[in-house]
């Protein structure tokens, strides 16, 4: 016997599909949204909906935008010779907290992983390497997540820039290992950013 309406229970499959949401949170959420005025509803609805289709990777830096280039790559007081790395969209919002970083950034949008079937291939290494090819670039900071993956990732990437010339650097580990960028404070972060070594 099914126990909600056909609609509720629609709904809270829909919110059990999200990351972090289980079974009772999805309940709640589904109730709550029932509860909440019409208006905000739809504006809730429609927010998700316009993300969704206005939302797309720079075509410089691969960060997502709605734009053609995103923010940080069209502003000319940012450095563009100056590339850091990282891994995910949220990295370039924990590095920009920092305030300390004034070049721009390159999202892989994933790391290397051969145990989850994930090659250079499968993230935006490609676009990092014509990107380099085609701009004077002075220096590379790697700043993938200081576990076993975004090693590996940081390993490939110098092992591929660095024959041909680049300065290729590594942020420091103030950050713990094993630990997320994206969950960083801004100190650790800056002092990571400063300890960068050359690999
Ligand atoms: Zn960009």
């Amino acid at each position: 016997m099914e126990y909600y309406s056909t609609p509720i229970a629609k709904l809270i499959e829909s919110f059990s599909k999200l990351p972090g949401v289980g079974r009772k949170t999805a309940q709640r959420l589904a109730f709550h949204v029932i509860s909440m005025n019409i208006e905000d509803v739809k504006d809730l609805s429609e927010s998700i909906y316009k993300a969704k289709q206005s939302v797309r990777y720079c075509t410089k830096c691969c960060n997502l935008t709605d734009k053609d280039v995103c923010n940080i790559c069209s502003d000319n007081k940012r450095n563009p010779q100056t590339i850091c790395v990282v891994q995910d969209p949220r990295d370039v919002v924990a590095m920009e907290r920092t305030r300390e970083f004034k070049g721009v950034y390159h999202v892989l949008h994933g790391a290397i992983s051969p145990l989850e079937g994930v090659g250079p291939e499968q993230i935006k290494i490609k676009e990092l390497l014509i990107r380099v090819k085609d701009n004077d670039i002075e220096e590379i900071i790697l700043a993938t997540n200081p576990n076993i993956e975004g090693e590996a990732t940081a390993m490939y990437i110098s092992k591929i820039l660095k024959p041909i010339g680049i300065k290729v650097t590594r942020i420091a580990h103030g950050i713990p290992i094993g630990g997320d960028l994206e969950y960083t404070d801004e100190i650790t972060l800056t002092k990571a950013l400063e300890g960068r070594r050359e690999v």
